[in-house]
């Protein structure tokens, strides 16, 4: 089986790729692809740079060119709901876009025709999460992120999201990385560690805590491709 593993920025597919050591770097549109086997998978590695579009145009070359067969994206996210501390982990159960706004026809927020507002992760692969976690006994919440090109720092924009979306964290790729991967037909799974609350120092602290909370998201991904491997 091939699996894809996509962070957004270099510090998040660090961990990773120290932990599997071993791997092949392949260049292709402006960007690295790290290429190496894990027990009987076959993995690939890369960071797409900050954003939705970037996050899109990596999410279809994972998969159209080098064959993912599954997608799961490590990374950081701010905080929207109060029961997410730093460092901890939040599956994504769904995720939206909550910078796309044609409102003025009559459409609800995140919504274009044709289009949905919330894409739904893959059920198989946050069960495989949960037992990772609950073997690890290690909590991990789930709900949904909300995805925009914007970084949040800001507690009224941070509470309108919560309210328009009932989201729990944000960031600023998984709705791209959950659009390409539903039209693509391929399963993912979107695990963020949180950085910071998207409050007034979320700069500060996105600063101090992505490499720790990188880690934790890539040491969780790596137990549950034990679990992949297996199954
Ligand atoms: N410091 C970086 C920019 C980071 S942007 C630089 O100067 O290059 C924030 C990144 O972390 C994005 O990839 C996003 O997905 C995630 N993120 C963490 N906290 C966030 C927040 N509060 N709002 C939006 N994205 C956030």
């Amino acid at each position: 089986m091939k699996i894809a593993i996509m962070g957004a920025m270099v510090e998040e597919i660090t961990p990773l790729l120290q932990r599997f050591g071993t791997y092949e770097t392949r260049e292709f549109a402006n960007n690295k692809f790290y290429t190496l086997k894990y027990k009987n998978l076959d993995v690939v590695v890369a960071y797409s740079k900050i954003g939705k579009v970037n996050a899109a145009l990596t999410a279809s070359i994972l998969i159209n060119k080098f064959g993912a067969q599954k997608l799961l994206f490590s990374g950081v996210a701010g905080a929207v709901s109060d029961e997410l501390h730093i460092g901890e982990l939040i599956a994504a159960s769904g995720l939206v876009q909550h910078d796309l706004d044609i409102t003025a026809f009559g459409h609800p927020h995140g919504f274009v025709p044709e289009g949905k507002v919330l894409i739904k992760s893959d059920e198989r692969l946050l069960s495989i999460a949960k037992d990772t976690a609950n073997s690890l006994g290690l909590s991990l919440k789930e709900g949904v992120i909300a995805t925009g090109d914007q970084f949040i720092c800001e507690a009224s924009k941070k509470e309108w999201i919560k309210k328009t979306f009932d989201a729990s964290a944000i960031e600023m790729e998984g709705a791209g990385v959950a659009f390409v991967c539903d039209a693509l037909g391929v399963p993912f799974f979107i695990l963020r560690a949180i950085s910071d609350a998207a409050d007034a120092k979320a700069g500060f602290d996105f600063d101090e805590f992505l490499q720790s909370s990188s880690k934790i998201s890539a040491d969780f991904i790596i137990s549950m491709l034990e679990r992949l491997e297996r199954s």
